[in-house]
């Protein structure tokens, strides 16, 4: 597919108080496509002095957003919801250039991000309040929401535009302002997603959108400036750990999305063609690169055998290439050290005494592709039974009763996703309810959806981006007291 069109229009500057600029003394940085390496474009590298000219323009932009009608930022956020479906096929080669999922799934999340924009239009219009006696009988008190003020927004690169809507669309719904930063790996993505929302009208200043090669070289001024009253953090649990700390100095309100570590799992009254299949996209959508990917698969004994060697034959038989490339199932993981950690994982479990039922090492050749791999027999010193894998690799280990399926799917740090396959409904609830995790997944395996408060529970987050909740995260409550004066 030849991408020069779509980039010859792409604005790849710093977006700030509604103009495309470049960065201090015009440097740049450059991004690449995972599939061969080459550079698809060069963007912005913002300085701190940058970066604060984007948390004014975001501070001066507040008072006149927070003023605008709920209406008018629903509608706003309802014309993007088109462009964003009318650019779909652009913007969609773009991700797949920049990040290197299959073009259908980058199809796929533009709609499912663009659902994120159509959501918080129906939501904005809805934000409510309470009006109640003071238990003395002597105020009426009046209780309000508004919202919080500017807003620093930090995406990272596998989900390119969803992670973006998730946060902007609420941000927008509630009357903020805002500050984005990109992930650096997959800016050129979030560019589009900023034309369409300028393009349906977004005043100038409330979104302001900065790249850099150093993430604390812009952060970290925002995180100071006494400005931002809110950050809105998805990626690593490290970093966010960080971020709570800095936020904490300025008494910010915080939303964390960060690491996961799913369990899966697979009882023996399981229907295991629906369990494969709920595996194969809880595992290897998104290459793998996924916070709510199935991270360790736990298999009851006796379906176990059944289990492994249907995962290992669909897995193994799909097509790994340049994610452009009609038909391609799992493209290159999004860089060298990606790339490197997933074959360490492997290479230690296996050095441990692993099984490998297909795949198991690098594809040769440029780009950073790894084969779709199953391996079983996992030793319990095994790295990848207690990290984050972010590749298309299926770890299988066995159980033998309910409580110990517990007690595995529980020994992490994490508890974002979890997904169970059981054919018994009482058994699969009473389940559920001790699997510690924001979100389960039974006899599915996907999760993610702009009507479900999307969130974990442990060191996998605080907050809630998306349903009913979603938007409660960018307002704070006031009230006012009213003395009654014909009060007793
Ligand atoms: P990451 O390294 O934490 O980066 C995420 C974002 O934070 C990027 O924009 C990054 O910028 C920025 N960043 C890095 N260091 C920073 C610092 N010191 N101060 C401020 N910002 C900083 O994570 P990642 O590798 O991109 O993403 C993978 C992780 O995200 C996984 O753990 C995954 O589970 C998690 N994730 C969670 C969710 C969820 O909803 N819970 C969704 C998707 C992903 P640069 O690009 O410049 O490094």
């Amino acid at each position: 597919m030849d991408l020069t069109p779509i980039i010859e229009k792409l604005k790849t500057g710093l977006f700030i108080n509604g103009q495309w600029r470049d960065a201090e003394g015009g440097r740049t940085l450059e991004v690449r496509n995972p599939a061969n390496g080459s550079v698809i474009t060069t963007i912005a590298d913002a300085s701190e002095a940058d970066a604060l000219d984007a948390i004014n323009a975001a501070r001066d932009a507040q008072a006149g957003w927070a003023a605008t009608a709920p209406r008018e930022r629903a509608e706003i956020l309802r014309r993007a919801f088109d462009l964003l479906h009318e650019r779909a096929d652009d913007i969609a080669a773009i991700m797949t250039a920049e990040m290197g999922k299959p073009l259908a799934e980058s199809k796929g999340e533009v709609a499912y991000g663009a659902e994120f924009f159509r959501w918080f239009s129906e939501e904005a219009v809805r934000v409510s309040g309470d009006f109640v006696q003071s238990t003395d009988g002597k105020n009426r008190l009046m209780i309000s929401k508004e919202p919080v003020g500017p807003c620093v927004l930090i995406t990272p690169w596998n989900f390119p535009l969803a992670m973006g809507t998730r946060k902007i669309g609420p941000a927008i719904a509630a009357g903020c302002t805002m500050v984005l930063k990109p992930a650096q790996l997959t800016p050129l993505t979030s560019f589009m997603l900023v034309e369409a929302l300028r393009d349906a009208g977004l005043p100038d200043g409330v979104l302001n959108v900065v790249t850099s090669s150093s993430a604390r070289r812009v952060v970290t001024p925002w995180m100071e400036s006494g400005i931002a009253r809110k950050i809105s953090f998805t990626g690593s649990t490290e970093v966010g750990v960080n971020l709570m700390k800095q936020a904490a100095e300025s008494v910010m309100k915080t939303s964390m999305e960060l690491g996961g570590n799913a369990p899966f799992l697979v009882m023996d009254d399981a229907d295991i063609d629906a369990a494969v299949e709920g595996a194969v996209l809880a595992k290897m959508r998104n290459n793998g690169e996924a916070c709510t990917a199935a991270n360790r698969l736990y298999v009851q004994k006796p379906v176990a055998e059944e289990f492994s060697r249907k995962l290992a034959e669909r897995i193994g038989s799909m097509k790994v290439g340049d994610g452009l490339v009609d038909g391609t199932q799992v493209g290159p993981l999004v860089d060298q050290d990606q790339l490197d950690k997933v074959a360490e994982l492997v290479d230690q479990a296996v050095g441990a005494g692993a099984t490998v039922l297909t795949g198991g090492k690098k594809v040769e050749g440029d780009g950073f592709f790894f084969a779709p791999t199953v391996l079983t027999d996992i030793p319990e010193d095994a790295t990848l039974r207690v990290e984050e894998i972010f590749g298309p690799v299926a770890p299988i280990v066995t159980f033998e009763t309910d409580d110990e399926a517990i007690e595995l799917a529980n020994g992490t740090e994490y508890g974002l996703a979890a997904y169970l396959f059981s054919t018994d409904l009482q058994r699969s609830l009473d389940l559920s309810e001790r699997i510690e995790a924001g979100m389960i997944g039974l006899n599915t395996g996907l999760v993610s959806n702009p009507a479900a408060p999307f969130g974990g529970v442990k060191h996998s987050g605080l907050g809630r981006e998306g349903g009913t909740s979603g938007i409660d995260e960018y307002l704070e409550t006031k009230y006012v007291a009213v003395p009654r004066t014909n009060a007793k």
